[in-house]
């Protein structure tokens, strides 16, 4: 899947539940670790997402597929945990909320999720398991961009819900 639909779905899943947990719909770090969370596991493909935005995401894109392959162990839930376990540390020094934690492993989780739906499928419990699931989806394809776009449209409606003024851009301006 594209970096794009990795992020929206990533969002998506977290509103969704924000939504019904009544979590906060923008706390800054909570968001980012969401998002990175959800573009991380493409570190092993060297023309990956965070690979392309950035020359040291790239030398690391490159180090690390010179040993594994794309969509190898850094896409199971074995990598998503050690991963959450090393941000969970990181977050205990710079004092980030647990809520944060927890998004970095949905954000993950999600981008894990979004790939079984791929042809290649992923290996959730590997090494222990070869066992792959994955579905028919292809990445960039149109089936792909149409549900980026559903994605978008869900995530617009819950905001709407919760946030309605997020839209006033929208709606007509009251005459003085
Ligand atoms: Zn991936």
């Amino acid at each position: 899947m594209m970096g794009t639909t990795h992020a929206a779905f990533a969002l998506l899943c977290y509103y969704v539940i924000a939504y019904s947990a009544g979590l906060p719909f923008d706390a800054p770090i909570v968001l980012f670790l969401l998002i990175f969370g959800s573009l991380l596991p493409d570190i092993d493909h060297p023309r990956g997402f965070l690979a392309r935005q950035s020359y040291l995401f790239r030398r690391t894109s490159r180090g690390i597929s010179k040993f594994i392959r794309h969509r190898g162990i850094v896409h199971s839930l074995l990598a998503a945990l050690i991963a959450t376990a090393i941000v969970w540390v990181i977050a205990i020094f710079y004092r980030w909320e647990t809520l944060a934690v927890a998004c970095f492993f949905l954000g993950f989780m999600s981008h894990l999720a979004a790939d079984s739906l791929n042809p290649t499928g992923i290996k959730w419990l590997q090494p222990f398991s070869k066992a792959r699931v994955k579905d028919g989806i292809r990445t960039g394809s149109i089936i792909e961009k149409s549900l980026f776009l559903l994605i978008l449209i869900a995530i617009s409606v819950i905001v709407h819900m919760v946030h309605p003024e997020s839209f006033s851009i929208f709606s007509e301006q009251s005459s003085p």
